[in-house]
């Protein structure tokens, strides 16, 4: 049976924002040793303004507008950021259809008679078509039209302002590791990491490559009895949350399937709220006993 007490820790948490679905989740919570981070929208806002674009044989316009189109029923957040670089799209009259979402890579659909795919470098290769960057910093959308190169854009994102604090505040917790892992560009990563302080980071994964780093880190802990928690927005990461011995999804951009599959949601997408909630979870506990 479940010590009262648990309830009243839940009853605290969720004073705090901290949704927690269970009282069995309060013993994994107080052990965890490893959080593993999603980026976009975890520890970084989510919300991409585009810096620049460089098109190649047509102009800025026609890209961005062929972008934002192709993205038009996008529920990623550089789909919005697309988007709304281009709010008037929904109503000029061009048809969309088609539509290929390619988890950790972009999109396919049509617009018109065109077929035209938005994304990474890995979906350029995926079809073949010729891509260049400009080595600027941030995430870089490569555009395809008929499988011929027709140039990018440049997006970027902003760490959340209490991602920094949040990591400290694990590591004073004892969680000795930390980890994020993106589908971004490695250049990305690497900028993220170094303002957050992470003990560890990997980039240019896919979805899958995610849930196996996963299984490989919960490979070490299991030999230690310690668990595993991913943080995670639900976009191309539900597989994580799910498999994760803790799974925390944020409440507020977070997706609905994120809610679901989540064991702990953090209804005001505060990383600094993890910390919070292992707090609360380790007196409980020590309550209890
Ligand atoms: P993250 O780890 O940053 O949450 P995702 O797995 O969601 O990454 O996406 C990885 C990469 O795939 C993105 O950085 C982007 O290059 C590409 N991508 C994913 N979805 C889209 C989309 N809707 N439009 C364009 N590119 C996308
Ligand atoms: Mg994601």
């Amino acid at each position: 049976s479940v010590p009262l007490t648990f309830f009243g820790g839940i009853g605290g948490a969720s004073r705090r924002g901290i949704l927690i679905k269970g009282a069995n989740y309060m013993d994994v919570l107080a052990k965890v040793r490893t959080v593993v981070f999603d980026k976009t929208g975890t520890l970084t806002h989510g919300k991409f303004a585009v810096t620049a674009v460089h098109p190649d044989a047509i102009d800025d316009h026609q890209l961005l507008h062929l972008a934002a189109h192709v993205e038009h029923f996008s529920t990623h957040p550089i789909g919005a950021a697309l988007r709304d670089a281009f709010p008037d799209e929904a109503t000029d009259g061009c048809e969309v259809s088609d539509v290929r979402e390619m988890a950790g890579q972009g999109i396919i659909a049509k617009v018109g008679d065109r077929e035209v795919a938005v994304g990474n470098t890995k979906l350029m290769d995926a079809i073949g078509a010729k891509w260049h960057d400009c080595h600027h910093t941030g995430t870089i959308i490569h555009v395809a039209i008929n499988g011929t190169y027709a140039g990018h854009i440049v997006i970027n994102d902003q760490i959340k302002a209490d991602s920094a604090e949040a990591i400290a505040a694990l590591h004073t917790l004892g969680v000795n590791r930390t980890v994020m892992l993106t589908g971004d560009r490695q250049e990305v990563a690497d900028n993220v990491a170094k303002q957050l302080g992470l003990t560890e980071y990997h980039a240019e994964l896919m979805p899958a490559d995610k849930v196996s780093k996963v299984e490989e880190l919960s490979t070490v802990n299991y030999q230690q009895a310690t668990p595993l928690a991913f943080v995670g927005d639900g976009i191309n990461d539900a597989p994580v949350l799910a498999r994760a011995d803790i799974g925390i999804a944020m409440g507020g951009l977070g997706s609905d399937a994120a809610i679901e599959a989540a064991d702990v949601v953090l209804m005001d997408d505060k990383p600094s709220k993890i910390a919070t909630a292992i707090g609360i979870a380790r007196r409980t506990l020590a309550i209890a006993r």
